[in-house]
């Protein structure tokens, strides 16, 4: 009988006991589950000896031996001791001097390792006062058994993620078994790639998941590894491909630019840049054909994607129709309806604003306290779209900040508003790779310019402990007439993540700042008392506003030049930079503190980045290393699967690659009713749940 993925482990021939026993228990009891069950990286085990101990910041593998250990014991308080173990690489120590091995509060590391043995560590090895250490590694003690020691040993061997109670060489040896027992073609194969011709030739699924396990070469670890993702990324590629063929089909309406257009940017107070004004082009010929639009205008923070966005909407209006603004959050939609007013009122355009708790009127009139089929411009938090009688007449929707709006919201948005043009704005710097992966949906206008006469903005990282220098240099700004935001993490003191709370910070620094006003804005703040903070600080009335991350989106108000922002460590680097562009918004030179845990090396080192460059694209790189791409996109998009092979998220190639064979399955076959493509079609036809619109 040959094996499949719904084989019982037991079935598979050579399986030991004791590997069967310890699966079990943890009810991993079939083939499928063993091999779905991947790698997260490699150690090349083939030729170990030789290696010598250097310090590096790179993790690296050896394969030494123990030669003598030791606890170590501190202060009274029990378990808080130390285990040592010094190792010399196989050879002798002669090859690549001593490394001591360290784990803190672990005493029962003395029962698991003993001098003699050998063993595989992995870690970082660095210097102090002249000793090569490794703290806490993950190890392996190598077995003088035949057959284990060829499985976990002189071979390129897979490292697995481990779930409580499976341990490392149980989950290797499982894996072993099962990757020799499957056949050749025990799976068949979803990617059309011809096997003949290409990089592919001669791959199967079944060898990429074979070798994705156990793999003979670096070479074939890596071919089973793309073959992988690009089956990954072709999954994807069916999805948006079937979602922006759909929307096509829906059938839209030609909404053409007129004088309006002109006679706005003619009034404007600069000039729109380059980047803007082709944005602005490729808006205006997708609103103009009789397909409906389905853009993403992608720019950085402060690139000024907002003027771009009202300019579009005229548009719609010139062809008889509403268009409507949404913004995640009612201080930015408050925002966006007073620059609408400003600009768009002395065209004659009439504006309403429409938030979750209230409408409110825009200088027209509104239907029994409702906005009327008489407003041009609607803008609104995404309470706009359970109106069902606002939605009605919509030439255009704007998606403002679109990573906090979900597909779905798009997809009821057209259903209502009779097919409207959708135009989504993100400022998150998504590279290349992923936006074609999560916005392949979209046509993408891409924003890279900054309007010149823009400030500079200086970035630096400093220990908590200097603030009270920050003060000084705060109240020269404040002299100087320059506003500033002071951010906070959390709203309350909690002791467990002991950070300082934004009202703790509101009462400190008011006290710093006696002659200046110092505005608090925290999520807990009723609306209307967040808008009038905001009022306030927009008008100058405030000088200082001390924040949570509320105002992390979207807020423009040039005359604030400085930032500080406390517990930095908390932060991840995009949303520090997303913070941070809420400065360096008008022509003077600002400036942004990041206030770190003092002798928080490694939060120092991490947020460097931004003292170096305020370019997002780089930022999110960084980022994206750091984190991993999985994170970034769970994160970005949940409710999708997640990419397994994240790491071939940089491959711009591949996704093209699949991008091209997706467009071709379903130009054959648009249902998806091939076999081999029975396991993707819920995933491509999957519609968005209400809970994921609700985000
Ligand atoms: P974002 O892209 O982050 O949403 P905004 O649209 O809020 O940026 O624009 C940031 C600021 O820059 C606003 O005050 C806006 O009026 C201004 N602005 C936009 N375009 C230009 C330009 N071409 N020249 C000068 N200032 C501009
Ligand atoms: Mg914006």
């Amino acid at each position: 009988m040959s094996l499949n993925l719904d084989s019982l482990l037991s079935d598979v021939p050579g399986m030991p006991k004791r590997v069967l026993t310890s699966l079990t228990k943890e009810q991993v009891l079939t083939v499928r589950e063993v091999v779905q069950w991947l790698p997260f990286r490699h150690e090349d085990r083939r030729r170990m000896d030789g290696a010598s101990f250097q310090p590096s910041e790179i993790p690296a593998c050896f394969q030494v031996q123990v030669t003598k250990t030791g606890n170590k014991y501190f202060g009274g308080r029990r378990g808080s001791g130390l285990f040592e173990a010094q190792v010399e690489p196989i050879g002798g120590a002669a090859m690549g001097g001593l490394l001591t091995l360290r784990w803190w509060n672990m005493p029962f590391m003395s029962r698991a390792i003993a001098e003699g043995q050998e063993m595989i560590v992995y870690g970082k090895v660095k210097e102090q006062k002249g000793r090569l250490l490794m703290d806490h590694p993950e190890y392996e003690i190598l077995s003088e058994d035949d057959e284990a020691a060829a499985i976990h040993s002189g071979r390129i061997t897979p490292v697995y993620r481990l779930k409580a109670g499976v341990t490392q060489k149980t989950l290797r040896t499982a894996a072993w078994h099962v990757i020799q027992a499957l056949e050749e073609d025990f799976i068949t194969d979803i990617l059309p790639t011809p096997k003949e011709q290409g990089e592919f030739a001669g791959w199967s699924r079944a060898r990429a998941m074979k070798a994705v396990h156990f793999a003979l070469s670096l070479e074939d670890l890596e071919k089973a590894r793309r073959y992988l993702a690009l089956e990954e990324f072709y999954g994807y590629q069916l999805r948006v491909v079937r979602r922006r063929r759909a929307v096509l089909e829906s059938g839209g309406h030609p909404h053409a630019a007129g004088p309006l257009a002109r006679d706005f940017e003619a009034a404007l107070p600069f000039q729109m840049t380059g980047a803007q004004k082709r944005s602005l082009e490729e808006i205006q010929r997708d609103m103009a054909s009789n397909a409906p639009m389905n853009r993403l205008l992608h720019g950085d923070v402060g690139s000024g994607k907002t003027v771009v966005a009202f300019a579009a909407m005229l548009g719609a209006v010139e062809s008889g129709k509403q268009a409507a603004l949404m913004a995640p959050t009612q201080i930015l939609a408050e925002q966006h309806f007073n620059t609408a007013r400003k600009w768009l009122e002395p065209l004659g355009l009439n504006v309403a604003l429409r938030t979750g708790n209230r409408a409110e009127e825009g200088g027209v009139e509104l239907l029994n306290g409702k906005m009327s089929g008489k407003n041009d411009i609607l803008i609104g938090t995404h309470a706009l779209l359970y109106d069902a009688d606002l939605v009605k007449n919509l030439g255009l929707v704007v998606i403002d900040e679109q990573h906090k709006f979900g597909v779905a919201q798009r997809a009821r948005l057209i259903q209502k508003g009779n097919t409207p043009d959708v135009l989504v704005m993100t400022a998150t710097p998504i590279p290349r790779t992923l936006t074609l992966t999560l916005y392949g949906d979209l046509d993408v206008s891409t924003i890279d310019e900054r309007p010149k006469e823009r400030g500079k903005i200086i970035t630096k990282v400093r220990p908590a402990s200097k603030q009270a220098d920050a003060a000084k240099f705060l109240k020269e700004q404040l002299d100087a007439g320059r506003q500033a935001y002071l951010v906070y993490p959390l709203i309350e003191e909690s002791e467990k993540l002991d950070a300082t709370a934004a009202k703790k910070g509101h009462e400190e620094w008011a006290k710093l700042l006696p002659h200046f006003s110092v505005g608090l804005l925290h999520g807990k703040l009723s609306a209307e008392e967040k808008d009038l903070v905001m009022r306030d600080f927009r008008s100058g009335k405030i000088d200082v506003l001390v924040s949570t991350t509320v105002i992390e989106v979207g807020v423009d108000v040039p005359n604030a030049s400085v930032m500080y922002i406390h517990n930095a460590e908390r932060f991840g680097l995009a949303q520090l930079h997303q913070l941070r562009g809420r400065i360096g918004r008008g022509e003077h030179t600002s400036y942004c503190v990041l206030f770190v845990k003092d002798k928080d090396e490694e939060a120092k080192a991490r947020l460097a980045i931004l003292e170096e460059t305020t370019d997002g694209f780089r930022i999110s790189e960084e980022d994206l290393k750091r984190r991993g791409p999985g994170d970034v996109l769970g994160r970005a998009q949940s409710g999708q699967a997640p990419l397994r092979f994240a790491e071939m998220l940089a491959d711009t190639r591949l996704v093209r690659v699949a991008r091209q064979l997706a467009e071709k399955t379903l130009d054959e076959d648009p249902q998806m009713k091939a076999p081999r493509l029975a396991e993707l079609r819920p995933f491509v036809f999957q519609e968005d749940t209400p809970q994921a619109m609700m985000q």
